[in-house]
Parts: C-alpha cells; sequence; structure tokens
C-alpha cells in the first residue's frame, strides 16, 4: 500500500459510468489511471487489449483464479467472467496514482470492503430502466438477448444503491461529470 486512493464506479450496463470515468481520467489534477480488467468475453469492434481490457480465454481465466491472483473477479454475465488482478492497483500505486475502477457492483462493494479507507465507492444511478433499455439499444453493442439479460440484472443492482458511499444520478450528463469531478478531487485532498 503506497498511500494511493481508489476511486470505484459502478452501475448497471447502459448507465454511463464509463463515458464519467472516461471524462475524470483525462482530468490530471486528478491524478488517476484506470485500472483494467481482464475478461473472458469477446473484443468489441474498438476495444484494445491491455487498454480497455486484457481479453483473455475461460482457461487462462481461471487459472488466474486457481492463482488467486484477482482482487475480485465476478461471473457478471452467464459465461462472461470480469475480474481485477491485485498486480493492477501495484502497478498504478507504483506510479503515485489513484486508481480508477469501472466495475460491476458486486466487484465495486468488495473493493469497498477490503479497503474501507483508501475507497470512494460511487453508484451511477440511470433515470429510470426504461431509459436504460432505450440506451443499450442505441448502442448497438449487443444483441437482444444480451441487452435483455443486462436489463434483467438492473433491478438487482439498483437496489444496492444505498451501500455506495455517493449515488448520481445520470440525467444530464454535464451535471453528473461535473458532480463527479468534485467528489473525487474532495476525497483524494483528504
Ligand atoms: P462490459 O461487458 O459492458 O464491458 O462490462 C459488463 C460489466 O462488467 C460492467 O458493469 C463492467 O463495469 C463490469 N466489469 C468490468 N470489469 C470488471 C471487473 O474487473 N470486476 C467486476 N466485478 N466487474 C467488472
Amino acid at each position: 500500500m503506497k498511500g494511493g486512493k481508489l476511486i470505484v464506479f459502478s452501475a448497471p450496463s447502459g448507465s454511463g459510468k464509463t463515458t464519467i470515468v472516461q471524462y475524470l481520467l483525462k482530468q490530471e489534477e486528478l491524478n488517476l489511471d484506470f485500472s483494467v480488467s481482464c475478461t473472458s468475453r469477446e473484443p468489441r469492434a474498438e476495444e484494445i487489449h491491455g487498454t480497455d481490457y486484457y481479453f483473455i480465454n475461460l482457461k487462462e481465466f481461471k487459472q488466474h483464479i486457481k492463482n488467486h491472483d484477482f482482487l475480485e473477479w465476478e461471473e457478471v454475465y452467464r459465461d462472461n467472467f470480469y475480474g481485477t488482478l491485485k498486480t493492477e492497483i501495484e502497478r498504478i500505486w507504483a506510479k503515485g496514482k489513484n486508481v480508477i475502477f469501472d466495475i460491476d457492483v458486486v466487484g465495486g462493494l468488495r473493493i469497498k470492503k477490503k479497503y474501507p479507507k483508501e475507497t470512494l465507492a460511487v453508484f451511477v444511478k440511470p433515470p429510470s430502466v426504461d431509459e436504460l433499455k432505450i440506451r443499450l439499444k442505441k448502442r448497438k453493442t449487443e444483441s437482444e438477448e444480451k441487452i435483455n439479460m443486462r436489463i434483467a440484472k438492473a433491478s438487482v443492482e439498483l437496489a444496492t444503491a444505498p451501500q455506495f458511499d455517493y449515488i448520481i444520478e445520470n440525467k444530464v450528463l454535464e451535471t453528473a461529470l461535473q458532480e463527479s469531478k468534485e467528489m473525487v478531487l474532495n476525497f483524494i485532498k483528504k
């Protein structure tokens, strides 16, 4: 532990948390670096190995589980595993930076539990589940079946919101961005 902070952004898929996280990464005064997760899902067209995710196969993923390499991991959707390697945090802290995570609610709360003082856990709330569906359809990155799977999970995820340090409602993106930046700035100054 090198005194860096951990900033967790969790939300149902389609809430806009990735947009918020990407915005925060560009704010130099926050001194953030992105925790690149491992996943067993297929890369989307624009995604880059080592930048967006470490894309590994199921066998490799299971080997990491066996070796206790993960700080946390989840089968977020059926046969789609996601996990944070312990070495990611070490890599970022060694650079003297704070870590920002874009992970699901279970993983986010797990990190908060493991590092209660160092972690700011933020839940990004979509205006409604209907709005979520519209956003996911617009995004066109998932099949109808996968969208339905993500929507079904969203209600369960929304129920965990009170366990987070902060809830940000992503109704107007610009407001959510400013609110997020202020919150992170206050936390890292502590
Ligand atoms: P997507 O397939 O849309 O990139 O991600 C699906 C969900 O998995 C998102 O909620 C994303 O934040 C989450 N996720 C990404 N990386 C991790 C991780 O390392 N651990 C956990 N628990 N969830 C993750």
